[in-house]
């Protein structure tokens, strides 16, 4: 069997693949958009679709284009697939919204560097959501791991899904400076990997084990 081209999703008519260039928290820059756009005519993309994490998929790319598309963008795949953390998603905080109460961009960004992408690390597919406030617009209680800023410092929240088995996530630990909601994001996501069953995602592993065990293993 003929190898997949690299970091290409194959679509439904079983001949072309999607690409997902790595966008971390879907910050975009104007070279950026100029390079997609460009390799996008260049290799007749079918379709150019904004993903829910908060990246752009390249939809509807011929097998021998893909390497060829990857070289001209000069970006890292954003993993779409696989065992490992997908991406961080966040909203702009501090940095532009009115509301913001902490800088989710820059802690997300944190989380983002350690951990996306990284294979033989996490034992299935996780997404972090990082928000800058209460109204929660990076969906922080619907991602295996979530951060919101309060007033008084961080939340940090685990166990939530918004796929088929749907789950709202468990609040663990809340007044944390910026710091010490890395740590313990950190930690969360160390503790799962090292305890959970192959395959076993967050909210499932903590369902298994139940909250306060979890609590007690990154607590501690
Ligand atoms: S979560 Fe709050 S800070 Fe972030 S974009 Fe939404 S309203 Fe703004």
């Amino acid at each position: 069997m003929a190898e997949e081209p690299r970091g290409a999703i194959l679509q439904r008519d079983k001949k072309t693949y999607a690409i997902v260039p790595r966008i971390p928290m879907g910050v975009l820059t104007p070279e950026i958009l100029e390079a997609l756009a460009k390799v996008s005519r260049k290799y007749k993309v079918r379709i150019i679709k904004i993903t829910s994490g908060q990246r752009i998929a390249l939809v509807g790319l011929n097998p021998e284009d893909v390497e060829k598309a990857w070289n001209d963008l000069a970006m890292d795949v954003g993993p779409a697939e696989g065992l490992c953390v997908h991406y961080v998603q966040a909203c702009p905080g501090t940095l532009t919204c009115k509301f913001g109460q902490g800088d989710s961009l820059g802690l997300a960004a944190k989380v983002e560097q350690g951990y996306v992408g990284k294979q033989d690390v996490i034992p299935a597919k996780t997404k972090i959501g990082v928000s800058g406030c209460r109204l929660c617009c990076a969906e922080s209680y619907l991602r295996d791991i979530g951060a919101v800023a309060e007033p008084d410092g961080w939340k940090v929240i685990v166990g939530g899904n918004s796929g088929g088995r749907p789950r709202i996530g468990d609040l663990i630990a809340e007044k944390l400076t910026d710091d010490q909601a890395l740590a313990l994001i950190k930690k969360c996501i160390d503790y799962y990997a090292k305890n959970s069953k192959p395959r076993e995602r967050v909210p499932r592993f903590v369902e298994r084990i139940g909250i306060e065990a979890f609590k007690k293993g990154v607590l501690a």
